[in-house]
């Protein structure tokens, strides 16, 4: 296994149930997902790195109309989940009726888990802590 990291890897990851993002071996900066360069300092020198799988919710949305690949899980909820390690991520959001958007609120604290889609992909999804 390379130390760099990569995108199949970081994928491979989320599908085996083992989230990690990277860090900035520079300036210590953590990212997810892949990014070909820190968003800190601009550099290319990355690591894997474990997050605590804590975050809280910035943004969502309800996707009523999916691609093909996702149409029969829709509607579902893409959040923007911002990671304890203060990075931004999306994921799918569980815990909540996504009829009812109304009852979701920003700010919620979240915590990592997987979603097992209809076509048998693993999604990266939070929930509420
Ligand atoms: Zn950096």
């Amino acid at each position: 296994m390379s130390e760099k990291p990569t995108v199949e890897e970081y994928l491979k990851n989320i599908e085996e149930g083992k989230f990690r993002a990277y860090s900035c071996v520079d300036c210590g900066k953590v990212i997810a997902p892949p990014s070909g360069a820190c968003y800190g300092c601009g550099g290319n020198n990355m690591k894997w790195t474990d997050v605590s799988g804590k975050g809280k919710l910035v943004s969502f949305t309800v996707i009523h109309i999916a691609p093909d690949e996702f149409a029969d899980e829709a509607p579902y909820f893409i959040a923007i989940v911002e990671l304890a390690e203060g990075t931004r991520i999306s994921s799918r959001l569980l815990g909540f009726d996504p009829l009812k958007p109304e009852d979701v609120k920003l700010g919620t604290p979240l915590i990592l888990d997987y979603e097992k889609g209809k076509s048998g992909k693993t999604y990266l999804a939070f929930k509420p802590e």
